[in-house]
């Protein structure tokens, strides 16, 4: 038959060329369908053009410090329109080497969107493919909030918040998720007023509440303000009254508050609230059809996109039952200090019998000598295996990890503990928070 292929992937994102790579590696032929750029979301709107900007505004921060360090800088001064063109130049450079990394695996990319004819047949630019098995990876879209609509202009998505050149003073964020609080973060180390509106009544509800309090501590001393159980109101010539009677005049808003899926048309798919439902192999009500990443709504991190790409190529080729288990994907704010967490919380564990150790940063050495002395590692662990870990610290982003790889192999804490850690580091503080699971840490007094 013409235009057959084993696999056809629709959305080019992480979930979208993870599976391409993984199933081309296991010798199956390939398409995949990208209608925008190649890398989707984070690559172009999210993870990679705003740590690229987050990094330039660590550094100023941190430049702003350095008489502290007895460095001698002069003024210091940023220029928005260089951040700006980096971060193009970044994403550019990263998206070019995405295409050639792909097509070295024998993927066929179609630069097209696609929609589907049936259930194995995908049509893009006139033409129909056939394919025996196909991944809708086509991700999300900022979602639209009544009375908050985005016009570009006044009221922004965190798509449009990139495109900016230059700062505005005074900004309004509406949600602390992670792209709020990271956006909040970004602005205030740029000098900008900063003003945070959410509706639950913590910031970075999905956290740990420790995480929530140290981030309200956090907020505070970067002077962002902060409104929690609040909601716009309304908005009139570019006064804003929020539930809780407050009035605010911003420059400008960015609506950070939840996105949808992007559902490609063709065929019927059952729903998960606005999500493509699927069951424990990411299968729709369609078999032979998949739906991965943030389509799927199940967690809406590239990671964990990539993730359950490397698992549904598994099933296909060779039927491994896949286990997800999205309290075990890493969740990370990035900002100074970095916040991260993996398996349970505190609140997960309501009901059954749990020991908790938090170990403050302060109490290490490496943290006085960074001067970053704000932060804490909190251990959860149940019958001697730890069960969650939340860390609001330095490094926190590559530190989690290694809480992950012990929550992943049901790994014991004595045998945790037989490992060495590395002095000063602030891994040390993973080894003092697990000796403190037996009120035996060696860098906090006697209680
Ligand atoms: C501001 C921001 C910051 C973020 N930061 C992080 C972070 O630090 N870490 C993290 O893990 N996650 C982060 N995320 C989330 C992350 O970007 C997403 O979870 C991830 O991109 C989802 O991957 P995906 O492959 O499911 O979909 P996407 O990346 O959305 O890719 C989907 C692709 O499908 C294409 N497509 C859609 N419909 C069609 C069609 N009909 N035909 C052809 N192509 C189609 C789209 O053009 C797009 O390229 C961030 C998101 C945002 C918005």
């Amino acid at each position: 038959m013409e235009n057959l292929f084993d696999l056809g992937i629709i959305g080019g994102g992480p979930a979208g060329y993870s599976a391409a790579i993984r199933a081309a590696q296991k010798g199956l032929s390939v398409i995949l369908f990208e209608k925008n750029s190649m890398g989707g979301v984070c690559l172009n709107r999210g993870c990679i053009p705003t740590k690229t900007i987050l990094h330039c505004s660590d550094v100023y921060k941190s430049m702003k410090k350095a008489e502290k360090f007895g460095i001698n800088t002069g003024e210091i001064s940023y220029s928005y329109e260089k951040i700006f063109n980096r971060k193009n130049e970044v994403v550019e450079k990263l998206q070019k080497s995405l295409i050639k990394l792909v097509q070295s695996y024998g993927v066929l990319i179609i630069s097209a969107e696609a929609k589907l004819n049936a259930p194995d047949k995908i049509e893009a630019d006139g033409r129909i493919y056939n394919c025996k098995s196909i991944i809708l990876s086509t991700g999300s879209k900022p979602a639209k909030i009544k009375g908050l609509e985005a016009d570009g202009n006044f009221i922004l998505t965190s798509d449009d918040i990139l495109n900016l050149n230059n700062l505005p003073q005074n900004l309004l964020i509406i949600g602390s998720g992670a792209i709020g609080v990271e956006w909040a973060r970004i602005f205030s180390a740029f000098d900008c007023e900063v003003t945070v509106v959410e509706a639950a009544d913590r910031l970075l509800p999905a956290a740990d509440t420790d995480i929530s309090k140290r981030l309200e501590r956090l907020f505070k001393k970067s002077k962002i303000k902060f409104y929690t159980s609040a909601k716009v109101d309304s908005i009139d010539d570019r006064v804003v009254t929020l539930s809780n009677l407050q009035i605010l005049t911003p420059d400008i808003i960015l609506c950070a508050a939840g996105r949808e899926p992007v559902i490609p048309q063709g065929l019927d798919f059952e729903k998960d609230g606005r999500f493509i439902k699927v069951n424990e192999n990411f299968q729709t009500n369609f078999a032979n059809i998949y739906a991965l990443g943030d389509l799927n709504g199940k967690l809406q991190l590239a990671h964990s996109a990539v993730h359950q790409a490397l698992g549904v190529v598994d099933y296909i080729t060779e039927k491994k039952e896949i286990h997800f288990d999205k309290t075990r994907v890493p969740s990370v704010i990035y900002g100074t200090p970095e916040i991260a967490w993996v398996g349970k919380t505190e609140e997960m564990l309501q009901g059954c019998e749990y020991k908790v150790s938090i170990f403050p940063v302060s109490a290490l050495g490496k943290a006085f000598a960074d001067d970053e002395i704000d932060g804490f590692v909190k251990v959860l662990s149940v019958a001697g295996k730890i069960v969650g870990a939340h860390v609001v610290c330095p490094e926190a982003s590559s530190l989690i990890h290694q809480f992950a790889l012990m929550i992943d192999n049901c790994l014991k804490t004595d045998e945790i503990l037989n490992t060495v850690f590395a002095h000063p580091t602030y891994s040390e503080a993973i080894f003092e928070a697990i000796l403190g699971l037996d009120n035996m840490s060696l860098s906090l007094p006697r209680l």
